[in-house]
């Protein structure tokens, strides 16, 4: 009760002060004393009053082109018994041209001019003056620009300075998180090569600029001298910011292979924006162009809600949690939205609660992409090793494949090799072997001995035995014979069926003494021979042998051996005869 009462007391006494004396009453120096309500505003077409001018309370119900001056004057009176030392603010950092004065001095500033203008070193305005015991001060004044936002107030410069410490810490907070935010995007880029972190960072980059500039800051800090730079920068951060924000939705939505909804008209709008907004900055002013981006963030919100719903319908993973981390963006930017379509500055901060909400969606960004981005990484590689394992078991199989065929391949190849080098009748080494037995032991002979034995045998009246027993018991009396000439191969000495029923003897490093012991040996063997199915009857040889002595004479020393042979047949057979060398 006591409460309403009081608050009905200062309404009451504020309603007597302000409209009926026309003056504002600076009481509390701990307080800064808002002016915008008791200001009284004009229009007019050049910097100085005509004197007819139309004043009014509020400066909304005045038509306004960004050409002409909107003129202000609001008096304030002091009721100390001492002069106060006070700053007149102007509290919006966007103002091209800016006049104020006390009725002693006159301040000219502006964003069109150098920052040096500014009567105190900060990215607003404050003009100092003194307000005069019990004695008011009219500050009157006039302003030219193309958006004008302005919140006038009075207080002593050290609340104002205080107020500043705090407004400069959230500012600094906030640029700082956003810098280490766009630094961590890039960092994610250069890292995974996924171009949605290259939005991220160029998306958090141009708000975090758009903030700077916005805030004055840029102009204070970064081209003091070049006020030309602040309309350009301006336009780039905030058309930059917009574009960047589709480039989050399309970069985060994509996936392999597949458009996203709507992605042709978002790129489509996202190349024509620029040329939009310079088309609006010709035909109807810079004021609009400049708006323009901040109007469209209200249907880039709808677009990106439209977008995820149907990327989430399609079966898109991530556009649930993209959906998550736009929230707080969301919510935020339309407090902004509601602001930019008031033209007023409201008593209560949009500004920190927009800060936060970009803060918070760019920290959600980063984190939900990177954690969606892991687990698609771990799948990925999980799917890898499946492969990979798969590979290394085909691998290992079709390894043992071929090591099974090289094994069968080897073993038709040795079976080959014996087919190519065996008789297949009696298994001794075949013509073909012999020949090269003899042109091996040319090869290999080492020194001057290069001297071999060859030998002829042919079995005795063999034609009888087929004409009596059969041709199948001639073959056994065959195998019989050659069983008895394998028993002597060695590395040194190679038997082998020359052909029909003769066959071949070759010897390297044997005398010729010992190669007659050894055809002495095999004529008795094959003598000794019993072989039931010819009623053990004797089989007989004849054999003809010779010395050859180098690989020129091998045409003449086989064909010595079978005169030999010959000779011994016709000396009566089962006999061994050496052919006469020359
Ligand atoms: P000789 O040499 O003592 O003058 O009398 P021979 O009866 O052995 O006469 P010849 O050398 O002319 O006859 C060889 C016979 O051997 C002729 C042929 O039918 C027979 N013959 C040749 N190759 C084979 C064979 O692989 N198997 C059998 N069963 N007989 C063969
Ligand atoms: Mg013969
Ligand atoms: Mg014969």
């Amino acid at each position: 009760m006591v409460k309403l009462k009081l608050f009905l007391t200062l309404v009451l006494y504020s309603m007597f002060v302000f409209s009926v004396n026309g003056y504002v009453l600076f009481t509390d120096i701990n307080e800064e004393l808002t002016l915008t309500e008791h200001a009284e505003f004009a229009i007019s077409n050049t910097a100085e009053l005509s004197g007819h001018e139309n004043w009014v309370d509020d400066p909304h119900s005045l038509e306004r082109k960004p050409n002409q001056y909107l003129h202000f004057r609001v008096e304030v009176a002091s009721n100390h018994s001492s002069p106060t030392p006070v700053w007149f603010n102007v509290t919006f950092p966007a103002i091209k041209y800016l006049q104020v004065s006390d009725g002693n001095r006159v301040w000219k500033t502006g964003d069109a001019l150098p920052f040096s203008t500014r009567e105190i070193n900060l990215p607003n305005y404050h003009f100092p003056s003194i307000l005069p015991a019990n004695d008011s001060v009219t500050f009157t004044g006039h302003m030219r620009g193309e958006i004008l936002r302005y919140n006038f107030s009075l207080a002593t410069p050290e609340k104002v300075i205080n107020d500043y410490v705090d407004t400069l810490q959230r500012d600094m907070a906030f640029f700082g998180a956003m810098a280490i935010l766009t630094a961590l995007s890039f960092l994610v880029f250069f890292a995974t090569r996924k171009i949605a972190f290259l939005s991220f960072a160029v998306f958090i980059f141009a708000t975090t600029f758009w903030f700077f500039r916005v805030f004055g800051y840029a102009f204070e800090i970064l081209w003091p001298q070049t006020p030309e730079l602040n309309d350009i920068s301006y336009a780039v951060s905030i058309y930059a910011l917009l574009l960047s924000a589709f480039g989050v939705i399309v970069t985060v939505l994509k996936r392999p292979g597949r458009q996203i909804y709507g992605e042709k008209f978002i790129k489509w709008f996202c190349y024509l924006l620029p040329l939009i907004g310079i088309a609006v900055w010709q035909t109807l002013g810079l004021d609009l162009a400049l708006r323009l981006p901040v109007l469209l963030f209200f249907p880039y919100l709808i677009i990106s809600v439209v977008v995820i719903i149907v990327e989430h319908k399609r079966g898109s993973d991530i556009a649930k949690r993209f959906a998550i981390a736009m929230l707080p963006i969301a919510v935020s930017s339309l407090f902004l939205v509601i602001i930019a379509l008031n033209n007023t500055l409201s008593t209560w901060d949009p500004v920190a609660t927009f800060m936060a909400g970009i803060l918070l969606t760019c920290v959600f960004m980063i984190v939900i992409t990177s954690n969606y981005l892991v687990k698609l990484l771990q799948k990925e590689r999980d799917a890898e090793k499946e492969v990979a394992q798969m590979r290394s078991e085909q691998t290992s199989i079709l390894e043992s494949l071929v090591k099974e065929r090289t094994k069968e391949l080897e073993r038709s190849n040795t079976m080959l090799a014996e087919l190519a080098s065996k008789d297949t009748l009696t298994n001794l080494p075949n013509r073909r072997s012999v020949d090269l037995f003899v042109d091996a032991s040319f090869a290999e002979a080492t020194g001057d001995e290069k001297v071999i034995a060859i030998a002829l045998i042919d079995l005795d009246h063999f034609k009888n035995i087929n004409d009596t027993y059969g041709h199948e018991v001639g073959d056994i009396v065959l195998k019989k014979a050659a069983n008895v000439l394998a028993a002597f191969n060695s590395d040194s000495l190679l038997a082998g069926r020359f052909g029909g029923e003769e066959f071949a003897i070759i010897a390297r490093d044997m005398n010729d003494n010992r190669f007659y012991m050894t055809l002495h040996s095999i004529h008795n063997s094959i003598n000794e021979l019993s072989i039931t199915e010819i009623e053990d009857r004797k089989v007989a040889s004849s054999i003809g042998w010779t010395m050859c002595t180098g690989p020129i004479d091998v045409v003449d020393a086989f064909r010595r051996a079978d005169k030999a042979l010959y000779t011994a047949k016709n000396k009566g057979r089962n006999r061994i005869i050496r052919a006469e060398e020359s």
